[in-house]
């Protein structure tokens, strides 16, 4: 069984992230800019933050956050976002969610500008994946995708099943495999029979947030298993995947974690460089 490296991946990818910007700059001399708003101080938020910080400066990014009270008003963010919409030297923004009650989260994706929405929640960016144009994809789904090919770089014909149908990943990862010619199913709460959906699968994507739903007996031998689940337990962080089964059958499998979680923000900060190359 092949054990995906996660942190491994998106260290290389950092690296060589690193090095385009470092020609991105003798080229334009400038950097891609990240700008980052983080509304209240919830704890996994401000870590959440702190690590796109580093990562963004590891890599040669500008970076910013801008930090306001839980109390804000939801017009002074909107206004924010209009004046880093204009603003050259900012090539993404992104807003930290989940975002307090009184805010509406739909009318902060909608009014980040297409062309800086890193996060790809736009529905310019959905319809754009969905359509197989040019987008920015968010960045979870995108990090799954680089894992996968990682393993198998055709992908043509092979049946793939995206348990879990959040828009922030079964929907765009289903995106993904489609336009690499998998033929997709995309299972949910509602699904009748999950365990036979996933024994026909030859590659699994696993977002739901339930621990070790994924059972080894639901896994065809050799399958490709991408286990996206953060889930605490007594027994620590587990995924969505029930490890220590699914490892005896699959190809290849990610860990919780190590897996997942580290190329999401690798990606975050590829989805920068590829909106600012675009204004360009
Ligand atoms: P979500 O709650 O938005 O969506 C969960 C999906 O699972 C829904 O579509 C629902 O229909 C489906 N579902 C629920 N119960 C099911 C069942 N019994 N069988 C089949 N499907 C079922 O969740 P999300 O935002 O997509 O996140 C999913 C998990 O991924 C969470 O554990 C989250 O913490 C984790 N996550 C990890 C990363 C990362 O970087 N590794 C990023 C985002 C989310």
């Amino acid at each position: 069984m092949i054990l995906i490296d996660g942190k491994k991946i998106a260290a290389e990818l950092r690296e060589e992230l690193k090095q385009e910007v470092s020609e991105l700059k003798a080229k334009h001399n400038k950097v891609p800019g990240l700008t980052v708003i983080l509304i209240g101080d919830m704890a996994p938020s401000q870590i959440y933050v702190r690590n796109k910080e580093k990562s963004a400066n590891e890599v040669g990014l500008k970076s910013e956050i801008i930090k306001y009270p839980e109390a804000v008003e939801e017009k002074t963010i909107l206004d924010k976002i209009e004046e880093l919409n204009k603003d050259d030297t900012v090539s993404g923004i992104l807003v930290q969610l989940p975002l307090p009650k009184h805010i509406d989260k739909q009318k902060v994706i909608e009014t980040i500008a297409p062309s800086k929405d890193v996060d790809g929640f736009h529905p310019m960016n959905v319809g754009n994946l969905s359509a197989g144009y040019e987008s920015s994809v968010p960045c979870t789904p995108l990090g799954c995708y680089l894992l996968i090919k990682k393993i198998e770089s055709n992908l043509s014909g092979k049946k793939a099943v995206m348990v879990g149908r959040s828009n922030l990943n079964g929907k765009p990862m289903a995106q993904l495999l489609l336009k690499e010619n998998c033929t997709v199913t995309i299972t949910h709460s509602r699904t009748k029979d999950l365990k036979a959906e996933c024994l026909e699968a030859d590659i699994i994507v696993a977002a739901v947030g339930i621990p070790e739903l994924v059972k080894g007996d639901w896994v065809k031998k050799d399958a490709i298993v991408i286990d996206v689940g953060i889930n605490k337990t007594d027994k620590g962080i587990v995924g969505d995947v029930a490890f220590d089964e699914v490892s005896k059958v699959a190809k290849a499998l990610t860990p919780v974690p190590g897996g997942v979680g580290p190329m999401t923000i690798a990606c975050l900060l590829k989805n920068t460089i590829e909106c600012f190359k675009r204004s360009r």
